[in-house]
């Protein structure tokens, strides 16, 4: 096959321990997944879970022990950091149950879900798409994978952010209105998940606004650190 250009390098993440790099599918997000965070923003209850997606090239790969670089996007003056657990899929497949979610979890690791909440919050008063306030480029940086042996009992961590060593976000993994393998078995309801494919699981409360030079430090226990600078 010739291709009229290059096509795309494979957006890939270093695995901790691992000489070979998960090669990413899509990006799925999880909305509102943390009681507390949906009160923040303006809702309440139980809901079923939805999905947005980020393409594959909006991650921003930062290796162990290293800070990873985002520039502040164009279009906002309200860029919102959220700290989430990442969840990465080994195993493919449809209409999975929550009991046999685990089977299809290659390892997680810590995200940030950057967000131009004030974009996002236009096109909620409209009833448009998210996309220009989620899936913009560089919205998505990540810290390397722990695979599912190494990764302590994650559904139990304690997760947190700090901006310029103060902290914005704290709370727990086991806080998830829907918890991982919930969210494998309604994500895996409406799309077949491949290998490759990483799923944001939400966001506790705290959500604030970064600006240029602030220093983001993000953790979930056992999983190691996210550190990004905004430029
Ligand atoms: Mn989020």
């Amino acid at each position: 096959m010739s291709f009229l250009f290059s096509p795309p390098a494979t957006v890939s993440v270093p695995v901790m321990g691992e000489s070979r790099a998960f090669p990413v599918h899509r990006i799925y997000c999880v909305g509102r997944n943390y009681e507390e965070h949906a009160k923040e923003m303006g809702f309440t209850g139980r809901e079923p879970p939805f999905f947005f997606l980020k393409p594959a090239d909006a991650l921003v790969v930062v290796a162990a022990g290293q800070t990873g670089t985002m520039p502040y996007p164009s279009q906002t003056s309200n860029l919102h950091h959220e700290i989430e657990l990442v969840v990465a899929i080994g195993k493919g497949g449809k209409n999975i149950k929550a009991a046999d979610a685990a089977q299809h979890i290659y390892g997680y690791a810590v995200g940030l879900d950057m967000t131009r909440r004030d974009l996002q919050n236009d096109m909620k008063k409209q009833g448009r798409p998210w996309c220009i306030g989620k899936a913009f480029d560089h919205s998505a940086p990540i810290g390397p994978i722990t695979p599912l042996a190494h990764a302590g009992d994650v559904n139990n961590a304690d997760i947190r952010l700090q901006v310029n060593d103060s902290d914005r976000q704290r709370s727990n993994v086991s806080k998830l209105i829907w918890n991982v393998a919930e969210t494998i078995e309604h994500l895996s309801a409406a799309w077949e998940l491949q290998p490759g494919d990483l799923i944001y699981t939400g966001t506790p409360e705290g959500v604030a606004a970064v600006v240029k030079g602030d220093k983001l430090v993000g953790e979930v226990a056992g999983l190691g650190q996210l550190k990004v600078q905004i430029f």
